[in-house]
């Protein structure tokens, strides 16, 4: 059982107390994910926008950006709202918005250029939330980074709401998003609570293969081959127990990238035997970024790691970052940063 669970289960009851009042007419609603959002992000976006629908309420998604196109079968998905290629339907909608609903992020920061109206609209603010370091502006805010994925929060709050209305459509959106983030269910996040969930899921008559197929199966040739390049680029920084990968936008091209393809690839870093952190390195020479994410096996606390040296954050075992200098420059940091870390980095 989890640790705070009894803390968590006080937070959600005054979350649902109030948001009960809020939600007891109809409303104008605007739901938003972090930008480059992932199964996660989109599949709570989703599920919670069907839910409401049932509710009687009127949503839209509006997403920062594009997804990948693993994520282009969710039910609802079509009808999502890209900030990027129609700003001005955008705007219009989180300027009218009764109440807006920030999922699976807690930084405005990670749906830039939207922070500035989101700040400027009189709509209520929701933050629904898995986590670390939650920033300030919210107005009403379910935020618990021991759950390891923001659908079951969102599972939790329909259940607490009306589990009457819970279907297959909102349930398979809610399992991809439990079901990516925990790793297929093999992270420590992963509780019983988590199961007890799938199982309702699955009573509900989910697909629930055919939803991993669609995630994990579903590469194109350059996909697997760029995975090969990104494997071959791995580098060990001995003697200690980490390694990194870079990928330049030179292979990235070779390989025809589309988003979402580097997606995973940096766990294979720690299928390593023995690797406690992983690093991978991704250029990005439209955006002058070099995309980062880091992940880690154990005590090696990588949302600090991040936010310390590559101004990101995230979870535990889990963060991303960026840096916007040179990738070769990026990766001379990376290795000079490892090293400082000797000490937690050179025992199992
Ligand atoms: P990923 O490496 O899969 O992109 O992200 C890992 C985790 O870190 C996810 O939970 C994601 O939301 C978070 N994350 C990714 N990039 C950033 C970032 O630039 N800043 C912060 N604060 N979190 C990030
Ligand atoms: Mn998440």
């Amino acid at each position: 059982m989890r640790k705070d669970w009894y803390l968590s289960i006080a937070m959600i009851d005054n979350f649902i107390h109030v948001l009960k009042g809020q939600l007891s007419t109809p409303k104008k609603v605007v739901i938003i994910p972090h930008k480059n959002p992932d199964g996660d992000a989109l599949g709570s976006c989703l599920g919670w926008k069907h839910f409401l629908d049932q509710m009687g309420h009127f949503c839209t998604v509006v997403s920062p950006n594009e997804y990948p196109k693993f994520l282009d079968w969710l039910p609802g998905q079509e009808d999502i709202i890209k900030y990027n290629q129609t700003e001005d339907v955008a705007q219009k909608l989180l300027f009218e918005a009764d109440l807006i609903f920030t999922l699976d992020f807690n930084s405005l920061g990670r749906i830039k250029p939207m922070d500035e109206i989101i700040n400027n609209s009189k709509g209520i603010k929701v933050m629904i939330d898995h986590h670390e370091q939650p920033e300030d502006y919210a107005d009403l805010m379910y935020s618990d980074p021991s759950i390891g994925s923001t659908c079951e929060m969102v599972y939790n709050i329909m259940e607490a709401l009306d589990v009457s209305k819970i279907n297959s459509i909102i349930g398979s959106c809610i399992y991809t998003g439990i079901m990516t983030d925990t790793g297929s269910f093999r992270f420590q996040s992963t509780t019983s609570i988590t199961h007890s969930i799938v199982s309702n899921l699955l009573d509900m008559g989910i697909n629930h293969a055919q939803i991993h197929r669609n995630i994990y199966d579903t590469y194109s040739f350059g996909r697997l081959q760029l995975l090969g390049k990104a494997i071959t680029n791995l580098v060990k920084v001995e003697p200690l127990r980490a390694v990194y990968i870079t990928l330049s936008q030179d292979e990235l091209n070779q390989c025809e990238f589309k988003k979402g393809d580097t997606e995973g690839f940096v766990n294979y870093g720690l299928s390593l035997d023995g690797i406690k952190l992983a690093i991978i390195m991704i250029e990005n020479t439209q955006e002058s970024i070099v995309k980062m994410s880091f992940r880690s096996k154990g005590t090696f606390n990588v949302n600090e790691f991040a936010r310390k040296h590559f101004n990101g954050g995230g979870h535990f075992n889990a963060a991303g970052g960026a840096s916007f200098e040179s990738l070769e420059f990026t990766k001379e940091k990376v290795h000079q940063t490892i090293l400082e870390y000797e000490d937690q980095l050179s025992s199992i």
